[in-house]
């Protein structure tokens, strides 16, 4: 489920529809955690579809999860972009996290490199923002890893000091994990970073 201070609205015609912030999203703030309305589909579920049907989900609106399943958000967040700077990553603790904040009418994005492309899985980013990779790719996420995971080390802390409207969707374990985050922080050790979500394949 996404944040609920969200709205679906056209970034501009070359790369569709996005999903954006309606108010202030402060940094550390939970942005997605999967529910039970969330479909995993298997790939004999994806044969018994129509090709055409399988192949528009696929492409535009699941990502693969570890257990190699399709994974299907049934809200907006299947629409989140990728950007190669993005204000959203995913944590090993099951859910997105705003990494800065997110201000009013601001677009939410990952970096789908992020969350885990195929080994033969490459796109073009339309963007051309500050930093932008151009082409994004599967090596991508080795190079980046660290400064992933520091990002996301660093506003962890701050997720107990914010408003967290997805909060009643963490288990206790996630909770007390939250909890105990603050303590490796202190200790300066970063967490280990691991994929949660893999990307649609288009860019919307
Ligand atoms: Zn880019």
């Amino acid at each position: 489920m996404i944040h609920p201070r969200t709205e679906l609205r056209e970034v501009d015609p070359v790369i569709g529809c996005g999903v954006f912030a309606t108010a202030l999203i402060p940094r550390g703030t939970i942005v997605w955690v999967t529910d039970p309305l969330d479909r995993y589909l298997t790939p004999g579920d994806l044969k018994a579809m129509p090709a055409r049907v399988a192949r528009e989900l696929l492409i535009r609106h699941t990502w693969q999860t570890k257990e190699g399943r399709f994974a299907l958000a049934w809200d907006n967040s299947r629409f989140v972009n990728h950007s190669c700077s993005p204000n959203v990553l995913a944590t090993e603790l099951g859910f997105e996290i705003a990494v800065r904040d997110i201000l009013p009418g601001e677009e939410m994005t990952n970096d789908y490199a992020n969350l885990g492309l195929q080994r033969d899985e490459h796109f073009h980013c339309a963007r051309g923002e500050d930093g932008c990779r151009g082409e994004v790719h599967y090596p991508d996420a080795a190079r980046m890893r660290t400064t992933w995971a520091e990002q996301v080390a660093e506003v962890l802390p701050v997720a107990q000091q914010v408003a967290q409207p997805l909060d009643f969707l963490l288990s206790a374990d996630v909770r007390e994990k939250l909890r105990v985050g603050v303590k490796v922080r202190e200790r300066k050790r970063v967490p280990r970073f691991e994929p949660l979500r893999q990307p649609a394949l288009a860019i919307d």
